[in-house]
C-alpha cells in the first residue's frame, strides 16, 4: 500500500514535465518550411538556410 502512494506522486510529475517539451517541439517544426514551396521538414527532405533578400530562409533540396 505504502508503494503506491509513494510512487503516484512521481508518475503526475513525470507527466507534466514530459508534456510541456513537446509541446514546444511541434511548434518549432510547423515552422520550419521551404521558402518557395512551402514543405514541410521530413524524413527524406533537407532543408538549407540560404540568404535571400538581405535574410535568412529556408529553402528544401529541390529548390537549393
Ligand atoms: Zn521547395
Amino acid at each position: 500500500m505504502s508503494q503506491i502512494l509513494a510512487t503516484k506522486p512521481k508518475t503526475l510529475y513525470y507527466d507534466l514535465h514530459f508534456t510541456k517539451p513537446s509541446i514546444h517541439l511541434h511548434s518549432t517544426v510547423s515552422e520550419a518550411t521551404c521558402y518557395v514551396c512551402k514543405k514541410e521538414l521530413k524524413e527524406g527532405i533537407g532543408l538549407t538556410a540560404k540568404r535571400f533578400a538581405d535574410r535568412i530562409v529556408l529553402v528544401c533540396s529541390s529548390h537549393n
